[in-house]
């Protein structure tokens, strides 16, 4: 599996354009890995997990042909994750040599905001929709895919995603807290070659932080899972979804998780599973 990270912020990016704050300062005169676009990954060229208005220009940046994606898989609506209007460039007459539809995958609210924002081209062949429903396995071809329910937005189904291909395993893991008792219990013997963890806060001062994990919290996963050998020796932890309100810059980040083998992602990062 081909793991590309197009964006590694939380909601407002990283720096946030309209913040004065020291970290949004920092991260503007240092750049490099220090700039980071709202949350996303691309999947071997054609899945595609969520899509904010970054995701337009992630594309051009890394020179991505995102009509060659097949299938869009939304984690939930908050608005650093859904930007479905911008879809709309795939339309007939705007996005020339598209030969399948962009399947869409969300839970209730991802398919019908979406079909609201698309309007009447929803129903055309350059897009499908289909209900996810937590814990139910779909296959987009060779890969399979299993929604988990997130700790984050009480008031919505937030998903994470654990997905199967060639003999490995993957874990989105953001936006989430401390994981949802259901999920722990889902995981339950199974394995992890590779988990991209929700990381928004640096210390939190709990290791059990509900709606975003810090640093505590992500070393806790981490500790549980060793012991449970859902992640074995060679099991990968990457994270991600920083926010500037943190204050932690990324070597902050990477002197803090250093010590634990735990990887810091940034924007433009490939992984190869
Ligand atoms: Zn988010
Ligand atoms: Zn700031
Ligand atoms: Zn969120």
């Amino acid at each position: 599996m081909k793991i590309h990270f197009l964006g590694t912020a939380a909601a407002e990016g990283f720096p946030n354009p309209f913040c004065r704050c020291e970290a949004c300062r920092k991260a503007r005169s240092l750049g490099e890995k220090n700039i980071r676009t709202r949350s996303s990954i691309l999947i071997d060229d054609v899945i595609k997990v969520d899509y904010s208005a970054d995701s337009h220009m992630q594309a051009l940046r890394d020179r991505i042909d995102l009509g060659a994606v097949e299938h869009l898989l939304f984690t939930h609506t908050h608005y650093d994750h859904f930007q479905p209007s911008d879809l709309y460039n795939r339309i007939e007459g705007f996005a020339h040599g598209i030969d399948h539809p962009l399947h869409i995958y969300g839970n209730d609210a991802a398919i019908c905001q979406s079909g609201m924002a698309l309007g009447q081209v929803a129903g055309s062949n350059r897009f499908a929709f289909h209900l996810l429903r937590p814990f139910e396995t779909i296959s987009l071809g060779n890969t399979k895919i299993t929604p988990l329910l997130a700790n984050h937005d009480q008031l919505e189904t937030c998903l994470l995603f654990y997905i199967e291909k060639g003999g490995k395993t993957l874990f989105y893991g953001n936006d989430t807290g401390w994981l949802h008792d259901d999920t722990w219990a889902w995981l339950k013997g199974k394995v992890i070659d590779m988990a991209i963890l929700d990381c928004t806060h640096s210390f939190t001062n709990n290791v059990r932080n509900p709606n975003h994990m810090g640093i505590e919290t992500v070393l806790e996963v981490q500790r549980i899972w060793k012991e449970e050998g859902i992640l074995d020796g060679n099991g990968l932890i990457y994270v991600t979804h920083f926010t500037h309100n943190s204050g932690f810059l990324h070597d902050d980040f990477e002197s803090a998780f250093r010590p634990f083998g735990i990887q810091v992602a940034y924007d433009g990062l490939i992984v190869d599973l």
